[in-house]
């Protein structure tokens, strides 16, 4: 069977599909084809008897290239296989691990995840005996995104302080110290974390170059997907594995290179036509994905960036519907409208085609939980599923004692959390709890002074079984001082997707009721096995991926775009660079929510959120406003009243006035658990970012 490359492509994405020799860039707008492009050039290679086996094919998750060969095999009308597809850390893992002796690990490699790094930081801060008693010395997590920040940016460490962090350039000696001794300390050991594998690559190809050259024969043809969001050594590496006259393809699109913050460049893609002689430029105008408003939508928004982007797409899909503005009453009735949004999509689409889309993990929380309620299935990528959270289940397992004082697991659960208490000693409490072991109990106290306390707040909790939000409340302020210590890596955001559940929690009339629904370990299994479910997803993992319908929440300051971001303008740039890629997932329907109000647990008090900018610069003609009414139904915002512009002024809430002025907040994340009272408070840490998705860097190749 031979492709009709005629019937499947447009005669640019041709041009670049059967380009046999040479580099070539196809560098173009979102939904324009350049991974259909990709697909089919595969499936032409091996048609024309290129073997597979001479085929390398880079993206940004494993998921995606596997995708993508699947596909070209469907286009081929047979599997392909044999090709080698993945990211560049599980490609440069490959290929060190089958030259450790010529890369110099005759031991082996052993490859560290994030916490390995960072216990090894912590040993070594230990040794150098670095910061002892000084309450605002960096954090091992804070030190570990520092080095890692210098690296893959590479830049000193005092470049990234002085940009970043600028607050811990007293620190800078020592960091330094610890990035050295930390860099011995793993050649050493013949350990490598996720950055060495790149530069480690590099190092053995200048080094080697008959190890390079093997490389260059076993891979003519290299494919380089999200070309936007590769960082210098990536980019050097494509160099040296084609040469400067390589046949290499790389794709791309600079408008949505939404990884600066972890060292991405976009002039990798910029710089493309002089870093390869005679490269070959191809451009792809028609946008084949989403329909002609949802396209007027997302181009408002690129023409909003300080960079200007040469974009000029167009589509066929002329007919369909306005993105939907949707602000609702608050965040708490966000998610409500959501599920009933997702129920009228669902009239019109499968459920795996719609998508809610967020700017952060745990903003989905209240969704999950409104969805569950709902019945309706869901798959979750990029974050943690809320029911999946360890933190949530810490917090829950103090709420499951008040609801229930027989729960072996849950009682487990929040004795581990007791200073110097392990598995076992744990599950010895709870043993003695339950089965009214007085004299037993009595040594554990003696032992452990951290358990009356506990026992305290649990008969608290207890009386309060009828109101849950402050039994949660009361469970809250007793743990989220631990959560620094218990999650060092993360605990910023953690605390955040905590304080979700106070929006979740006032549904419900008691802590049995509110558990229930939650269906904390009954939920997963039968979502695991549903196939047609809705995707909620992270705006960084939706990379690449489309559906016919888009919801995209939270879209308010601080929220989307992040907090962090509004501080300086090439993160406001980035954020708008995320927000064009959300919108421009959609295919058929768009729907951006702006909750009216958001909850601030600090002072109990619901405050007036402000609309985000990406919103509010949304001329009327290119959308069609709702909002919700007080009985929880949707009215059409009438447009003629204020031509232009959202804000937050013309929101429908009554003012907010605060009963009383702020209270401190009880406890204060990076705090030591309360029973540790007496012990130094810690400091705060930066939030680190995500953890990085280099997810396939053990994959198989
Ligand atoms: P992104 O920048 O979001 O990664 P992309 O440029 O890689 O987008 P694709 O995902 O390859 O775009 O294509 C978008 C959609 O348009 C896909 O559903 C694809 O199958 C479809 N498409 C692209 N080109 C054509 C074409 N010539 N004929 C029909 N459909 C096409
Ligand atoms: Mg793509």
């Amino acid at each position: 069977m031979s492709i009709d490359f005629e019937r499947e492509l447009n005669p640019a994405q041709r041009e670049a599909a059967l380009h046999m020799g040479g580099p070539v860039l196809v560098i173009a707008g979102a939904g324009s084809g350049k991974t259909r492009t990709i697909v089919y050039r595969l499936a032409h290679l091996v048609e024309t008897h290129v073997s597979p086996e001479n085929i390398l094919l880079l993206t940004f998750t494993r998921r995606a290239a596997q995708e993508m060969l699947l596909r070209a095999g469907h286009v081929l009308g047979r599997p392909l296989t044999g090709a080698s597809g993945g990211t560049f850390h599980s490609f440069a893992y490959s290929v060190l691990r089958r030259n450790a002796f010529d890369a110099g690990y005759e031991q082996g490699l052993t490859l560290m995840d994030r916490s390995d790094s960072e216990d090894l930081l912590g040993e070594l801060k230990a040794h150098l005996d670095l910061g002892k008693g000084d309450r605002s010395y960096p954090k091992r997590a804070t030190l570990a995104d520092i080095i890692t920040k210098s690296r893959n940016k590479e830049l000193s460490i005092g470049g990234i302080l002085d940009r970043e962090a600028y607050h811990l350039l007293p620190y800078q000696p020592d960091i330094e110290r610890l990035a050295e001794e930390y860099a011995r300390a793993k050649r050493a050991q013949g350990l490598m974390d996720y950055d060495d594998l790149l530069f480690e690559l590099e190092r053995l190809l200048v080094e080697r170059p008959e190890i390079r050259d093997g490389l260059r024969r076993r891979y003519p043809f290299v494919m380089v997907d999200e070309y936007q969001d590769t960082n210098l050594v990536q980019a050097r590496l494509v160099r040296l594995l084609t040469g400067e006259a390589g046949n290499v393809m790389a794709v791309g699109d600079d408008a949505q290179s939404i990884y600066a913050f972890r060292g991405a460049v976009v002039a990798n893609i910029l710089d493309f036509p002089q870093h390869f002689q005679n490269a070959r430029v191809i451009r792809l105008e028609q946008n084949y994905r989403s329909t002609q408003p949802i396209l007027d939508l997302t181009n408002v928004i690129l023409a909003g960036a300080q960079q200007k982007f040469d974009k000029q797409l167009f589509t066929e899909r002329e007919g369909g519907a306005r993105p939907r503005i949707l602000q609702t009453l608050s965040d708490q009735s966000q998610a409500t409208q959501v599920v009933g949004l997702i129920v009228d999509m669902a009239s019109r689409h499968p459920l795996h085609e719609i998508a809610v889309l967020f700017r952060a993990g745990y903003q989905s929380y209240p969704l999950e939980v409104a969805l569950t309620r709902a019945g309706l299935p869901y798959r979750k990528y990029g974050g943690v599923r809320f029911n999946e959270a360890a933190h949530v289940k810490d917090l829950l397992a103090y709420l499951r004692l008040a609801a229930n004082p027989a729960d072996l697991l849950a009682w487990q659960r929040v004795l581990g959390f007791l200073k110097g208490v392990g598995v076992k000693t744990a599950s010895k409490i709870a043993q003695a709890i339950l089965g009214g072991d007085a004299k037993g109990l009595d040594k554990h106290v003696k032992r452990f002074p951290d358990l009356p306390p506990l026992l305290a707040e649990l008969d608290a909790l207890r009386k309060l079984a009828h109101a849950p939000a402050a039994a949660l409340d009361r469970a809250m302020s007793f743990y989220a001082p631990s959560l620094s210590t218990l999650y060092p890596d993360d605990y910023p955001k953690r605390q955040a997707g905590l304080e979700q559940l106070a929006q979740i929690v006032v549904n419900y009339a008691s802590i049995e009721d509110f558990l229930a629904d939650l269906c904390l370990d009954g939920a997963k299994e039968e979502e695991e096995r549903a196939e047609n479910a809705v995707v909620l997803s992270t705006v960084h993992s939706a990379k690449g991926l489309e559906w016919r319908g888009v919801i995209i929440i939270d879209l308010v300051e601080d929220r989307f775009p992040s907090k962090k971001a509004l501080q300086r303008q090439e993160d406001m740039e980035e954020e708008r660079r995320l927000m064009y890629v959300a919108c421009t997932r959609a295919k058929d329907e768009l729907a951006l929510i702006v909750p009216g109000s958001v909850f601030n647990r600090f002072n109990n008090c619901r405050e007036p959120a402000v609309v985000s900018p990406f919103v509010a610069e949304l001329p009327d003609a290119v959308a069609e406003r709702f909002v919700e009414t007080y009985t929880g139904g949707l009215r059409r915002k009438d447009e003629q009243v204020r031509p232009g512009a959202m804000t937050r002024d013309d929101g429908y809430l009554p003012p907010v006035v605060c009963p009383e002025p702020p209270r401190k907040p009880d406890y204060e994340p990076g705090a030591r658990p309360v029973s540790a009272a007496a012990a130094p408070r810690a400091q705060h840490a930066a939030a680190p970012p995500p953890k990085s998705s280099m997810d396939a860097a053990q994959s198989k190749f």
